[in-house]
């Protein structure tokens, strides 16, 4: 079984779209983990595209927001006004949708599905502080996680080795292949679709191939320009749309 894995889309049709072109044919089923909305400026057509799409997908931080599930105290202004656009756009139909989604973890067959951690659906694993005590505990062998934009993760070998997975800058398409070892434990990000911010604006996503025990990274330029200036037409917040050029 290949999984799609797919994360922090924040409404960026171009991403999404240039990011399944390029997975066409490389899958078998399609998730999602979480920030199909917030920031960008598609966020129904997001929505539409991932509900048709993906077999399981899970809450993220922005999507709670945007349906008012969460009040986005904690954004920052930016980030806040763009919640209250997308609550603005979104149908009613999209709002409930969004108000359906289930908070992870989401326990498949053979691996996790979580926005932020296991442990809280909004926590940030950014390094070996946050990593090490998750992939010492009793989570599952194989745990995939969004959130962060950061596209990448960690692991902890059978010899209690960690390690940071770095994607290199190579050409675009397939950066990355990671062999998925007996007794190793991963926390694996498979970047952003929308709003990437390793300092890579190339939008990303990962493919998990259960069979073959390995994970590919994708990273693939697309349409930026596009999306600036659909975010500019709408009123969206300078730094939200200069933001994507630049990766952070
Ligand atoms: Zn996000």
């Amino acid at each position: 079984m290949r999984y799609l894995l797919l994360s922090d889309i924040h409404s960026n049709l171009e991403g999404l779209y240039t990011c399944l072109e390029l997975a066409a044919g490389k899958y078998d089923q399609a998730v999602c983990l979480g920030d199909l909305v917030g920031y960008g400026p598609n966020p129904n057509e997001v929505v539409d595209k991932i509900r048709n799409l993906c077999k399981v997908v899970i809450r993220g931080n922005h999507d709670k927001a945007c349906c008012g599930i969460d009040d986005a105290a904690e954004f920052n202004p930016y980030a806040r006004m763009a919640t209250d656009w997308t609550h603005q756009n979104l149908t009613q139909h999209n709002l409930d949708y969004l108000r359906s989604l289930p908070m992870g973890p989401a326990v498949m067959n053979g691996f996790i599905m979580v926005h932020g951690s296991p442990n809280d659906e909004d926590e940030y694993i950014l390094g070996p502080a946050q990593a090490l005590p998750l992939l010492r505990g009793p989570e599952a062998q194989l745990v995939c996680f969004g959130h962060t934009h950061l596209q990448g993760g960690f692991t902890l070998n059978s010899e209690a080795r960690f390690h940071s997975v770095h994607i290199p800058p190579t050409p675009d398409g397939l950066t990355l292949t990671v062999p998925l070892e007996d007794g190793t434990r991963y926390l694996i990000n498979p970047g952003s679709v929308g709003q990437p911010r390793d300092r890579d604006w190339r939008v990303g996503f990962a493919i998990l191939d259960l069979d073959r025990k390995e994970v590919e990274y994708y990273r693939t330029p697309y349409e930026v320009a596009k999306t600036q200036a659909k975010m500019e037409k709408a009123g969206l917040p300078l730094p939200l749309y200069r933001r994507l050029e630049l990766g952070r």
